[in-house]
């Protein structure tokens, strides 16, 4: 079988329908980039593309090619004995141009009529979106006070991409991060209950940016307590100081997943994953986006056949 070299780095090893799946961010709008994939046990097969023109497969054979490959691997150590040994053959695949969900497949095969292992292709293009992050003050008195913990967010983006550029080829970039201060909430509240929002929030997004973040102390969506909620209709997330670092990837989803080809709202994307692994869980502990969901989250994803 096919398998991931490190965890969440564009390859899905357990795809519902058998087989694995793997994305590839175009080389129209990432230059040079590639995704690395290890065969597991496919000594002696012949690995290929079913469409060579598109998706170009090459095996690392060299000492040094492979170390570069794996220096990010899970267990490097262990990785580089099993490349040695020849239990392992790792490849790096790259993609000319965008094709669509399961037109291109890179084949593991013993011989023309036996396929032993199966990657699912889908190449996209980069997909960037602005997002603000706002920490949000209250008055108290002459005095403004923070919601929020202050937090860098430089390093929320990062966090955000880490899970997002591997698995969708979506980059987040930074808009207004300056901290905003909101009318109407009172600075000993808890709780803001998402459903019954100041005006503020809604004034105070960033114009330039597709959604914006704003740090606060606690939320609740209907009396519900969470570390993150998002109104997609009114491009806002509400992140909370319980939040982890996975929080604003989750909220994101939401908000991505919601969008039409157009880039507009069109229906709210909920937690259709049932597996905690996965980053649209309702519980929100899994970093996992699945191959077979990437297009959701890939408003104007072309990509043809
Ligand atoms: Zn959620």
């Amino acid at each position: 079988m096919f398998r991931e070299v490190a965890a969440y780095s564009g390859v899905d090893e357990k795809l519902p329908t058998k087989g694995q799946g793997i994305v590839i961010p175009s080389l129209t709008s990432n230059p040079g980039a590639s995704t690395l994939v290890i065969l597991d046990g496919g000594n002696g097969l012949t690995v290929q593309s079913t469409l060579p023109a598109r998706v170009h497969v090459y095996e690392f054979k060299t000492k040094q090619e492979r170390a570069d490959a794996t220096r990010n691997a899970t267990n490097p150590s262990d990785a580089t004995r099993r490349l040695d040994a020849g239990s392992w053959r790792i490849f790096s695949v790259k993609g000319s141009a965008p094709v669509g969900l399961d037109t291109v497949k890179v084949e593991a095969k013993r011989n023309a009529n036996n396929v032993e292992a199966t990657l699912k292709v889908i190449v996209l293009e980069k997909k960037t979106v602005k997002v603000a992050i706002r920490l949000v003050q209250v008055r108290d008195g002459q005095k403004l006070v923070s919601l929020g913990n202050a937090a860098d967010p430089d390093k929320l983006l990062k966090e955000m991409n880490a899970i997002w550029n591997p698995q969708a080829n979506i980059y987040f970039e930074l808009g207004r991060t300056d901290p905003v201060t909101i009318d109407g909430i009172s600075p000993q509240s808890e709780w803001l209950e998402m459903q019954k929002l100041p005006d503020g929030f809604l004034k105070e997004r960033d114009e330039h940016s597709a959604l914006t973040f704003f740090l606060v102390r606690r939320v609740r969506d209907g009396g519900t307590p969470d570390d993150g909620s998002t109104i997609a209709k009114d491009r806002i997330s509400l992140i909370a100081n319980s939040r982890s670092d996975s929080t604003m990837a989750h909220e994101a989803g939401h908000f991505l997943g919601s969008l039409n080809e157009k880039g507009n709202y069109s229906s709210n994307y909920g937690h259709p994953e049932k597996s905690q692994e996965l980053l649209m869980h309702a519980q929100h502990t899994g970093n996992k986006i699945p191959y077979s969901a990437v297009p959701n989250f890939n408003y104007g994803y072309r990509g043809s056949s």
